[in-house]
């Protein structure tokens, strides 16, 4: 497969499943559009290490995931630049865990802006120019939390049970344009997302550092592994493939078997 002469956008791609995800669709020959926070020089050698070891473009766009403005104009500067947006990754999240009735209310609207609004902003933009091209993949990086809770994240299950429903109705309003629209749910993936809840777990829940790596993430999953970036990056290409093409509407889990429980 490849997907040179297509462009790919990914947000939250500075760090974790986000950066592995634009790797894997460089590598492919997309041209990509990292997008997420963090240190600026290091930003800039992940963008030029993409460009120099797949032979493709690469942009950052820093547009901050809970500005609805700021994520249309992201997509506009995009199809600006490269022509089109043929692949839109809605990846960027955050987690917080807290008890319901502690749970800060600021908190939970940055969790829905971040991890839901923000996937209906970005669709709402990349759709005209998939439809009008009669091609497009449209990913989301929801979580084993689409399908099944887990105490102390209420922001977060109800933003990715959210992903799930966005999911289903941009893949039927899309079917007919050769658009489709998944989403990922990947378990427990080792990245600094997960590593940076460690803490605020062991307070909810009184436990130390190892207790909650092998007694609450681990204990979800039957394979007793975490899952790579890379695992997910890999399913992500293949929803982009046309072997993919008949795969619309779908919540695949990537999740060590955690929601066969
Ligand atoms: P991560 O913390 O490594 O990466 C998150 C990315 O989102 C970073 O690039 C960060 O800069 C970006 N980001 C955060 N807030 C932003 C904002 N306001 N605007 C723009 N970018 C912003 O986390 P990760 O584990 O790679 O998570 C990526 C996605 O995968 C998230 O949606 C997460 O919910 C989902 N997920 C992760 C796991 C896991 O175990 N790590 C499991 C299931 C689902």
């Amino acid at each position: 497969m490849s997907l040179a002469s297509k462009t790919a956008l990914v947000t939250g791609s500075t760090s974790g499943i986000g950066l592995a995800i634009a790797r894997a669709l460089a590598a492919q020959g997309a041209n990509v559009v990292i997008n997420g926070f963090g240190d600026a020089a290091a930003i800039e050698t992940e963008r030029a290490k993409i460009e120099t070891e797949f032979g493709v473009k690469c942009a950052y766009d820093g547009a901050d995931m809970t500005d609805g403005a700021a994520i249309a104009a992201m997509v506009a500067k995009a199809e600006q630049a490269f022509g089109s947006v043929d692949v839109l990754v809605n990846n960027a999240g955050i987690q917080h865990v807290a008890p319901i009735e502690e749970f800060p209310v600021e908190k939970w609207n940055q969790i829905l802006a971040i991890n839901l609004s923000a996937a209906f902003h970005a669709i709402r933009a990349a759709a005209p120019g998939m439809k009008a091209r009669k091609w497009g993949r449209i990913i989301s990086t929801a979580s084993a939390h689409s399908l099944v809770a887990s105490p102390f994240k209420s922001a977060y299950v109800a933003a990715k049970h959210g992903i799930a429903g966005l999911t289903k109705t941009a893949a039927l309003e899309l079917a007919t344009f050769g658009v489709t629209v998944n989403c990922i749910s990947p378990g427990y993936v080792w990245t600094p997302l997960v590593e940076n809840q460690i803490p605020d777990t062991m307070k909810a829940r009184g436990l130390t550092r190892e207790q909650v790596i092998n007694d609450v993430l681990l204990e979800s999953q039957p394979t007793k592994q975490f899952v790579t970036s890379d695992q997910v990056a890999s399913l992500a290409v293949y929803l982009c493939s046309d072997a993919a093409s008949q795969i619309t509407g779908a919540n695949l889990s990537i999740d060590g078997g955690w929601t066969a429980e």
